[in-house]
């Protein structure tokens, strides 16, 4: 079958003749619907986000039941499945309670599960065990395949903050690509609070506008930070979701981030920040989540049945592998690129 994989730093190659793997025990063997390319995958590639290579790209998979192995209860060939992407050692207290996005054995695996092995940017993709299946019934996998990151993982930073997210309040979300652009249409869905985006191109803040944004700025204006103080005034941002986390996002984070607010640091970018008590206001929380967990993923899913979030999608065949990846770089996708086997 036809994959594409990762060889080292920024070569990435479609393969034809990788074996259709055979599966075992409770692992089931998935006919690829969609893979969704991530930014994550960026880090990988370009920045050496992870110390290998030699694996098969795609962690947002979603696809048909080809074969079960002889262990697996209660799906059957053809049955249209996600694959939830961060899976853990399966046994351990935070696994039980469905997080394996945070297994107490990620140390021996950086970033868990679906990351660094093989993934679904193939024709196949063998699913190590079957607990790692959410059924997606009605919805068809090349748009439901993002579902399992580009979703999961803002579905996830926004419950944490669900408390504070207020119809009185504002809430600041950078980066409008594949995370942000659901990320707002999630915060419609559950909140009322009113929404600020920030990207850096005209495109990616009228996109923001179409999908529930009231206010955008610009977040390479150098004036930035002022024109969102005067939308929040004195209250300032109650909830910041950074999905680019460079630098110049953290800083302007804790620039609008108001007094006992949430700083939620989502974007891989390699930014650093220099605490100083003073500087950042007094109950801020920072935190750095990661993707989200199985039952999360399950609610995701109910809301794309209820058609409360789309995921804009554009579609490529596996051979365009590198053009998409390219134009990922220069922040060319609207929403979400799905690789299409
Ligand atoms: P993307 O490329 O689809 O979107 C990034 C967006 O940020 C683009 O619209 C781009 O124009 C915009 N942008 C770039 N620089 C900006 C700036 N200075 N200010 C405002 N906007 C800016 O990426 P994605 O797939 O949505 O991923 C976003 C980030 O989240 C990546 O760093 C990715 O690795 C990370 N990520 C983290 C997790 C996690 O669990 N923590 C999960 C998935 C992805
Ligand atoms: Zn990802
Ligand atoms: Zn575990």
């Amino acid at each position: 079958m036809k994959a594409v994989r990762l060889f080292g730093h920024k070569d990435v190659r479609v393969v034809e003749n990788m074996e259709i793997p055979k599966p075992k025990g409770d692992e089931v063997l998935l006919k690829i619907g969609g893979a969704g390319v991530c930014h994550s995958d960026l880090h990988i590639i370009d920045d050496n986000l992870l110390p290998i290579s030699d694996f098969t790209l795609g962690h947002e998979n979603a696809g048909w039941i080809e074969e079960v192995g002889p262990d697996v209860k209660g799906y059957k060939k053809g049955d249209a499945v996600l694959v939830y992407g961060p899976w853990g050692c399966g046994h351990c207290k935070p696994c039980q309670h469905s997080q394996e996005n945070y297994c107490d054995h990620q140390s021996e695996n950086p970033l868990g599960g679906g990351l660094g092995l093989n993934g679904g940017m193939a024709e196949y993709m063998l699913v190590p065990s079957s607990r790692l299946l959410v059924p997606i019934h009605d919805l068809d996998p090349v748009i439901a395949a993002p579902l399992t990151d580009a979703a999961l993982t803002p579905y996830s930073a926004i419950k944490r903050s669900l408390n504070k997210l207020m119809p009185d309040e504002f809430v600041v979300v950078i980066g409008v690509g594949g995370l942000g652009h659901t990320a707002l249409q999630i915060l419609k869905a559950i909140s009322s609070t009113t929404i600020i985006a920030c990207d850096i191109t005209a495109e990616k803040l009228n996109f923001a506008k179409e999908l529930g944004a009231t206010y955008t700025v610009n977040s390479t204006d150098p004036d930035a930070t002022e024109q969102i103080q005067k939308i929040t005034g004195i209250k300032k941002a109650k909830v910041v979701l950074d999905f680019v986390g460079i630098n110049s996002t953290i800083a302007l984070g804790t620039k609008i981030v108001s007094l006992d607010g949430d700083l939620t640091l989502v974007g891989l970018g390699g930014g650093r920040y220099d605490y100083t008590m003073m500087e950042l206001p007094f109950g801020v929380s920072m935190t750095n989540p990661y993707w989200g967990s199985r039952t999360e993923l399950m609610e995701v899913v109910g809301l794309a049945r209820q058609k409360k979030i789309h995921i804009e999608v554009e579609r490529f065949q596996l051979d365009e592998a590198n053009e998409v990846y390219d134009k990922l770089r220069q922040g060319k996708i609207r929403g979400r690129a799905v690789l299409v086997p």
